[in-house]
């Protein structure tokens, strides 16, 4: 039997930056069912980093992300994480108050009337828009080009990646944690259970009740933009009510309906009805048509009832640590979320600065 120090579960975006936080301190093997990382949520985001976007917990993990991504260190990667794009909260005259209360909850947000909106999106209807809210702080993500970066810190500190490798069940005897999986067994001190829309049956693999965790759908694809439309600058537009986005993707446009449709944990689709609700919310925003839809995708935003994240040890199980719940920001908080859930998980004591933040992701909130 292989053993380690601690087995990451799910080599997606939470798996590869936890598992690369904890490689320099402890023998590390990460275990992914598929044949190769990010297979599910993390290849499948709009890849962007919203600092506005989220409850304040998320905020502030976001927050605790933005160095690494704005200023990688050189050993980490040589390509850029964030090119810079603003974020527009677009709002019709019936959502005035949705934007006001989105205004006085976040700060550094600018207020564009009409006028302002349309001279940063030209294609905006003015029969449509009434305002909306600039926040300058987004960017695009390389998310591939982010969990590589993980992964090659996570090997370079003597970490091992085993894909195909399901796990199927878990055991725990004396201070040691049997991990069997599709192929072979480990036997590790600590699991970390980083699997995605996966995690409360993971749970179930240990013998323990599920927290409540919902995976969600969401939905996008992208379409072309008229030959004489420069898109490049624009923002990432979003409906004050979350109810569309679209912002631009190399030279075409990426559309979702903001779909958060509860599933079973799946290989998630795209289903016609959501294509069909985003292509009626964007021409009604907009002055764009739609003739074709190109390479639609749906992946699973997984929750936590209150949205926040679920990350901790499990108070029912010694050595069972939950990182989930990372919903609509798992990538944009990684770097943040992964150092935190590293520090608790080799048993230091974060920062006293933090301390409320232990408590609104501990998972005992659930029990
Ligand atoms: C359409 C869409 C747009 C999004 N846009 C953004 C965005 O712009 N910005 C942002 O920050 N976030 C965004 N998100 C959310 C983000 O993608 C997720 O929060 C993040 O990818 C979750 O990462 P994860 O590692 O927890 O999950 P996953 O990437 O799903 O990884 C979990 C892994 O666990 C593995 N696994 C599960 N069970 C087992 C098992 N028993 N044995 C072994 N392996 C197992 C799975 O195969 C999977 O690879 C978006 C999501 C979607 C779907």
């Amino acid at each position: 039997m292989h053993t380690a120090d601690v087995v990451v579960i799910g080599a997606g975006i939470a798996g590869a930056s936890v598992a690369a936080r904890l490689a320099p301190a402890a023998k590390v093997i990460l275990v992914e069912r598929e044949d190769a990382p990010g297979y599910h949520s993390t290849g499948r985001s709009a890849a962007f980093f919203a600092p506005a976007y989220g409850n304040e917990v998320v905020r502030r993990f976001t927050a605790k992300s933005e160095s690494l991504y704005r200023s990688p260190p050189d050993d980490f990667t040589d390509v850029r994480f964030l090119n810079p794009r603003d974020v527009i909260f677009l709002g019709r005259a019936d959502q005035a108050a949705t934007l006001a209360a989105q205004e006085e909850e976040v700060s550094d947000l600018e207020r564009l009337d009409v006028d302002g909106v349309i001279r940063l999106v030209p294609v905006i209807s003015r029969t449509y828009a009434d305002a909306g809210l600039l926040d300058a702080g987004g960017g695009d993500l390389d998310v591939d080009a982010i969990l590589q970066a993980f992964l090659r810190a996570f090997r370079r500190a003597g970490g091992e990646l085993v894909t195909n490798a399901e796990v199927l069940g878990l055991e725990r005897s004396g201070d040691r944690w049997t991990v069997r999986t599709s192929s072979g067994e480990i036997g590790a001190g600590a699991v970390v259970n980083a699997s995605g829309a996966w995690a409360d049956e993971t749970a179930g693999l240990a013998g323990l009740e599920a927290l409540g965790l919902v995976p969600k759908r969401r939905t996008a694809f992208l379409i072309d933009l008229p030959a004489d439309v420069d898109s490049r600058d624009w923002p990432l537009v979003v409906d004050a009510d979350e109810e569309f986005y679209f912002k631009p993707d190399a030279g075409r446009l990426l559309v979702s309906p903001a779909d958060e449709t509860p599933s079973a944990p799946v290989d998630a689709r795209p289903e016609e009805i959501d294509l069909a609700i985003a292509v009626d919310r964007l021409t009604r925003a907009t002055t764009l048509e739609v003739a074709r839809i190109h390479q639609p995708w749906a992946g699973l935003r997984t929750f936590a009832p209150d949205k926040t994240f679920v990350v901790g040890f499990d108070p029912r199980a010694e050595g069972f640590f939950w990182l989930a719940g990372q919903g609509g920001y798992g990538v944009q908080t990684a770097p943040g979320l992964s150092a935190f859930a590293a520090e608790l998980v080799l048993g230091n004591t974060p920062d006293s600065v933090d301390a409320d933040l232990v408590q609104a992701i501990d998972p005992a909130r659930f029990i």
